[in-house]
């Protein structure tokens, strides 16, 4: 290695050599130098502090740190031929429970790394905990003893000084790199780093009351103290709200200086016509928030705007007047959905909501009436073809699709909106592409989520949108009733679920009733139609070790699927009554098909997937039972039972599960049937998840820029990031005179990019 700096975009392998620099990244992903010290410590021991050794489970991978309580061998009888072997057996101890660390030998009796392990001696041991004899116990863990803890222990200098220092750092380790190879590797880069300069403008760092940046790395690694610490980690928060929101403000200010057709209202177009021809009143948030958006398509950059508001809440039709206002003002709007279904749907209501304003050319229709297109994957050649012209002559001024409207081949006369339903269905290149449709000018954007985000969540993954809220639900709406049903341990009550089915049907109301999985058994990896927690995840139990999700293990049955359980109910419990299945992988028309005659009334039960988790809207549908309730994420089941008590009947939906009681499961469950709302359900939702996993799918198989700063704990730093960020980028916007704070939004971008174009 050349002697000299290191710095932090110096790549591991330089740094560190191959060997070790491979295994980083292969490992956790770590590239470079500033990867590393990023790979922050998961806690820290403090001397004589042991490990509580009653909460180890089998299959953790653990550093404990504890005493040496009794050191034996167990040697096996010896057979002809063959030396010594048998085990040794070290029982440590944190003073309550004990933990045996187990060693296997050959040959040589008590190896040389053994003799330190003396009674009384204190050290750190690192292994996966497993059970042998109803005793938990490290096989070959590493070890690695305290100096001074033992009198006339044979530690070496070098050691004595790593532990000098009165906090230890345990890093996130697995059995391949262990929390001390971590901590060897970061106090090599540390010993010649130079961090560079800060990204954080002098006068911010005055104003919080903020170490150095080169400080903060060194500490929290090292820490004196405590204080030291939470110093450390204060800073490093700051860094990571700060460069985020740094380059969020970036964006906005961009996006504003692109030019936009103004679309400003036209009086006694079509959009006065519609609003004339509704059948119910706004409410006043309805009308608030389309007066926002008014404005903003009146303006000369373009909109991105993000609606959110609860299932039911009416987005839609502000979706169809805003669309209406860019129609009248001479341009296209499109509305883009996640599903082939929802888009159908959006198609049949937003043509009957239109009415004769619908019909352009037709006979009856209204003099300004435009023409509504429906681009999906499974709409006919010939029927394609006139709706691509329709789109390209401008003479359907509302087009309606899935992601076949990114296709190439559709061509807008002039897209003045792109309204996107359900974002978080989307993939970002979608988005871009479907914006990148726009000639000259950039669209007006308009996101609508039914998921309520948190504000700083908001503020963070959705940074670069302006958001409005619908907080009411429109008059006469009915309440939504959740219980929980426990089926494994209540057979009767499962019963009683499926009479009330029968009763609903009985009152000429209809049901759902939805499945984790498809179940074709032809199908192998792919039968899901995306429930949140399936076979191979941790079924919402934080802490279940090595992956491995209890229960799964040990023959945990399969999740349940739509075509046995429409089967079962067909022949058994809902015998006579009107059945149809829905999911992912029918045929498009077939899909269509279904959701017309369940929408008409002429089905009373349809048994599915998720696809209809999002938007689907029957107002005759009162009870949804959910099968394997707890397979599904919370904001995932609010957002399904919102699919009933659309109407003025009350909803009722019935949460089945096998999970036992006070597991963490159940609690999940117990919390989405206590609450409606659903901002409650979207921060416990947020919890119960990694940060990774808050912003986005984009994020998947990635490394999370934020690692320390807290989403829902962090809030008023994140606010208070948000107005210093764009305070300094509205008066430096290249951040020519920043370009610390430049090179860390780049290196925040090379990560990053994907999530960032959210818009
Ligand atoms: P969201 O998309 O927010 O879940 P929708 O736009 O689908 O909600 O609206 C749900 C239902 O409520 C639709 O049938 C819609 O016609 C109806 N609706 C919307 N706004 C009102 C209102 N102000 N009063 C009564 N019904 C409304
Ligand atoms: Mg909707």
């Amino acid at each position: 290695m050349l002697p000299g700096v290191t710095t932090l975009s110096e790549p591991l392998i330089r740094a560190l050599g191959a060997k070790n620099g491979k295994a980083l990244e292969t490992t956790f992903g770590l590239r470079t130098v500033g990867d590393l010290l990023r790979h922050y410590p998961r806690r820290y021991y403090t001397r004589g502090e042991l490990t509580d050794l009653a909460s180890l489970r089998d299959g953790d991978h653990v550093t404990v740190l504890a005493r040496v309580e009794s050191i034996r061998d167990h040697p096996l009888p010896s057979l002809p031929g063959q030396g010594r072997r048998g085990r040794t057996e070290v029982v440590v101890t944190d003073e309550r429970a004990k933990l045996v660390l187990t060693f296997f030998f050959k040959g040589n009796f008590r190896p040389g790394y053994l003799r330190p392990l003396v009674p009384g001696s204190l050290g750190m041991f690192a292994g996966t905990v497993s059970t042998f004899r109803r005793q938990r116990q490290l096989v070959h863990p590493e070890c690695e003893l305290l100096p001074g803890a033992q009198p006339g222990s044979d530690v070496t200098a070098e050691l004595a000084a790593e532990f000098v220092a009165e906090m230890l750092p345990v890093y996130p380790a697995s059995a391949k790199f262990s929390s001390w190879s971590l901590a060897k590797a970061v106090k090599t880069v540390l010993g010649t780093l130079d961090a560079g300069e800060d990204p954080l403008p002098a006068e911010l760092r005055e104003r919080y009351g903020l170490v150095g940046r080169a400080e903060a790395i060194q500490a929290i690694h090292k820490p004196l103290d405590q204080a030291d610490l939470v110093r450390a980690r204060k800073r490093l928060k700051w860094d990571e709200a700060f460069t985020l929101q740094a380059a969020l403000a970036q964006r906005r200010l961009a996006a504003a200086a692109l030019p936009a057709m103004p679309r400003p209202p036209v009086p006694d177009g079509i959009a006065d016509d519609f609003d004339a021809a509704l059948p119910f009143t706004l409410t006043a948030g309805q009308v608030a928030v389309g007066e926002t958006i008014a404005v903003d398509l009146a303006c000369a950059y373009p909109m991105h705007r993000l609606l959110q508001g609860e299932v039911g809440s009416g987005k839609t039709v502000i979706a169809v007047r805003a669309m209406l206002q860019v129609v009248d003002a001479g341009g296209q709007a499109a509305l883009l959905a996640p599903t082939e279904v929802l888009a159908q749907q959006h198609y049949r209501s937003v043509s009957d909501m239109l009415g004769p304003l619908a019909r352009r050319g037709q006979l009856g229709s209204a003099e300004h009436a435009t023409g509504v297109a429906l681009l999906t994957g499974s709409v006919g050649a010939a029927a394609r073809r006139a709706a691509l012209a329709d789109v390209f002559t401008g003479d359907a001024g509302i087009v309606i699709g899935t992601h076949a409207l990114l296709e190439e081949q559709v061509q807008f006369a002039d897209l003045g909106l792109v309204v996107i339903d359900e974002q978080h269905r989307f993939g970002v290149e979608q988005r871009d592409a479907l914006r990148a449709k726009a000639a000259d000018n950039r669209p007006h954007v308009l996101v609508m989520t039914a998921t309520p985000i948190p504000r700083t969540v908001a503020m963070t993954v959705y940074g670069d949108l302006e958001t409005s809220t619908l907080t009411e639900l429109p008059a006469g709406r009915s309440a939504i009733a959740t219980h929980v049903v426990p089926a494994a341990d209540k057979p009767r009550f499962l019963e009683r679920a499926w009479e009330r089915v029968r009763e609903e049907v009985g009152h000429h109301r209809q049901a759902y009733v939805v499945c984790p999985r498809i179940g074709d058994s032809a199908a192998t990896g792919d039968d899901t139609d995306g429930t949140e927690y399936s076979e191979g995840d941790d079924l919402g139990d934080q802490d279940s070790p090595g992956g491995l999700p209890r229960g799964v293990a040990e023959g945990r049955r399969q999740p349940l699927a739509v075509l046995d359980v429409a089967a079962a109910l067909e022949a058994g419990p809902l015998a006579g009554l009107r059945l149809a299945i829905l999911h992912g992988r029918l045929h498009p028309e077939e899909k269509d098909r279904v959701m017309r005659e369940f929408s008409a009334g002429r089905l009373d039960v349809l048994v599915a997937t998720t696809v209809i988790e999002v938007g689907v809207d029957v107002p005759n549908a009162t009870v949804m039972v959910i099968m394997d309730a707890e397979r599904y994420g919370v904001s995932q089941l609010h957002q399904l039972r919102g699919r009933v008590g659309r109407g003025s009947a009350a909803g009722l939906c019935l949460l089945v599960t096998e999970a036992p009681p006070a597991s963490p499961a159940r609690e999940r469950l117990d919390a989405v049937a206590a609450t409606l709302d659903g901002f409650a359900l979207s921060r416990l939702d947020l919890q119960q998840r990694r940060e990774g996993d808050v912003l986005g799918a984009a994020q998947a198989g990635r490394q999370s820029s934020l690692r320390l700063l807290r989403l829902l704990d962090d809030e008023d730093l994140i606010r208070q990031a948000r107005e210093d960020a764009t305070a300094v980028v509205a008066g430096d916007p290249d951040l020519a005179g920043h370009p610390a704070l430049r090179a860390a939004i780049d290196d925040l971008l090379g990560v990053q990019a994907e999530y960032l174009d959210k818009t």
